[in-house]
């Protein structure tokens, strides 16, 4: 019997002659598909079976993995196909839902924080710098991992000029604590508030507030490192992206 089912593809990979896999992420997890012939310029379904695009699918199921019968592209992102760096970031964001979703759970929050990253990409409506540190806060949030930066975590001050964080927990010392605790409080503490405000904002606020230099390199930095400390695995989309703003 088919299914119809609505989705992103965020990772493709091609098979045979003109054959691709497809990991589809839809409201009810991934699903992987066989998708036949679309690598063929002006094949059936190559157009809604390009990375990143949102599709209706019509999939049948087989042993392993469904095939798509069917597809009919809903959204594309037509600017992030146009620039590399912005590709290169959402490459990024669908290797980290990969690494971060939980199996068999709701996920339709992943979805619609995907969708909502893409059209920001792909309207540059917010700056790249804050789309990723957003992104990256509000995956590892969702996934358990919910920086605790309210306090310090040693005398519990809720003030501090710049701060010590600790990555693997989570959570920041006050400058006289990590003077005692002999670790630098080289974070300046307006980045910790912007953690602090992400976490706790509503989605669709998540983006509302500004940073400067330095602090939002720290911001970015903390966001950053902070899931990478979590993954425990190399990103290579993101030591890609990474390479490709560096230069
Ligand atoms: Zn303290």
């Amino acid at each position: 019997m088919n299914v119809a089912k609505d989705g992103l593809i965020i990772w493709n990979a091609r098979t045979g002659e003109a054959d691709k896999v497809l990991t589809i992420l839809t409201d009810e997890g991934l699903v992987t598909a066989y998708a036949r012939g679309c690598l063929r310029p002006n094949g059936r379904l190559t157009s809604a079976t390009t990375m990143l695009s949102f599709s209706n699918f019509e999939l049948a199921s087989g042993k392993n993995m469904f095939t798509v019968v069917n597809a009919e592209s809903q959204q594309k992102f037509l600017s992030i196909y146009g620039d590399a760096v912005s590709y290169a970031l959402a490459t990024y964001f669908c290797e980290v839902i990969r690494l971060l979703m939980p199996s068999g759970e709701e996920t339709k929050e992943y979805l619609n924080i995907m969708m909502n990253m893409l059209h920001l990409l792909n309207t540059k409506a917010k700056p790249q710098w804050q789309i990723k540190a957003v992104f990256e806060l509000t995956m590892m949030t969702l996934s358990g991992y919910m920086p605790n930066v309210s306090a310090c975590s040693s005398c519990g001050s809720e003030q501090s000029s710049s701060v010590f964080f600790d990555y693997f927990t989570g959570s920041w010392y006050c400058s006289d604590c990590s003077a005692r605790k002999g670790v630098p409080a080289d974070i300046p503490f307006s980045a910790i508030r912007a953690v602090q405000y992400v976490i706790t904002s509503e989605p669709r606020r998540a983006m509302a507030f500004d940073l400067k230099p330095p602090a939002r390199e720290a911001f970015c930095y903390i966001a950053e490192r902070f899931l990478l400390t979590h993954i425990e695995h190399d990103v290579q989309t993101l030591n890609y992206y990474n390479a490709l703003i560096s230069t």
